[in-house]
């Protein structure tokens, strides 16, 4: 394997099947009363956050600390940063400290390839602009690994905001080298002009789709990375892109549903279709933090799993 994980292209079919294999041995840890293992002690993880995070960081937190590390946070809002310190000086300072791993969450797309030029740990990318989130697409993939049993040859349906998503990207990615068949259905405002060479089909009709899809990922609209009206309104993206209970309904009976979260409830997805026994939504956190030990027990060669 690679020493940083920076896109779900770095990782080889045997890598990603290695992690998710990773993560079901770990998984039996978060089941017991006491989750920690002595794996990564005496090892320093940086957590590297400039842009806003709930699950992400919180689960990179836990799961460091579930293999003994020692955990730095580090926000942007609060530090230096704030005071106009570069991203290269503040590499430099984590460097000088140790890091055997930064985790590391910007705005800009990129920044993660920059940081690994600059310090010696691992790299792990926690979401970069609207490149890529490689270990929620390891996540997604685990959870739908668990759901479905496995990937080759399943129909995993990705619907809305894919222009401004990471989630989109990294998931085509991970789930064609694990042999899933991808559909991005979204309104053709919101799908980047090179999707064409993306390996996936691309529809604009979610209602036709769903009755042959075996997932169905929906993608929050990311209305802060918009500086223009990429639809006519809230309601009329509802009605197009949205998944109600109608929708639901459409969807084969074994059909997964599943969110990266935050979800705009009422807009991509109903509520009730959100908590309702076919969505994955939590069950995504819970495996966000098995992922990401996962992911730092292999960067890190931890010892006595
Ligand atoms: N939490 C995910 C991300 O950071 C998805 C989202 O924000 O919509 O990319």
């Amino acid at each position: 394997m690679n020493r940083h994980l920076i896109s779900a292209a770095d990782l080889s079919r045997d890598d990603a099947l290695l992690i998710l294999d990773t993560a079901d041995e770990l998984a039996r840890v978060s089941d017991r009363s006491i989750k920690k293992l002595p794996t990564l002690r005496g090892r320093t993880v940086v957590n590297l956050f400039f842009e806003d995070s709930t699950r992400t960081r919180i689960s990179f937190e836990a799961a460091a600390k579930r293999l003994s590390a020692d955990v730095i946070n580090f926000s942007a809002k609060g530090s230096s940063v704030s005071k106009g310190e570069s991203l290269k000086d503040t590499a430099l300072t984590l460097q000088a400290m140790g890091a055997d791993a930064v985790v590391i969450r910007h705005g800009a797309s990129g920044a993660p390839h920059r940081l690994a030029s600059w310090v010696d740990g691992s790299i792990v990318n926690a979401g970069d602009g609207t490149h890529e989130h490689p270990t929620q697409a390891l996540l997604d993939a685990f959870t739908m690994r668990r759901r479905l049993s496995t990937l080759e040859g399943r129909r995993v349906t990705i619907v809305g905001d894919v222009l401004h998503s990471r989630v989109a990207r990294s998931n085509v990615l991970l789930l064609r080298t694990l042999g899933a068949e991808v559909t991005l259905v979204a309104p053709p405002t919101l799908l980047p002009v090179t999707v064409e060479s993306w390996p996936c089909e691309v529809s604009y009709d979610l209602d036709s789709v769903l009755p042959k899809s075996d997932v169905v990922m929906m993608l929050r609209v990311q209305t802060e990375r918009m500086n223009a009206a990429f639809f006519p309104s809230a309601r009329e993206y509802s009605r197009r892109y949205g998944l109600d209970r109608d929708r639901l309904a459409k969807m084969p009976e074994e059909a997964i549903v599943m969110h990266p979260g935050p979800m705009n409830r009422g807009m991509e997805i109903a509520a009730d279709v959100a908590d309702s026994a076919r969505s994955t939504i939590v069950e995504q956190v819970a495996n966000g933090v098995t992922i990401r030990m996962a992911v730092l027990y292999l960067l890190l060669g931890g010892e006595t799993l």
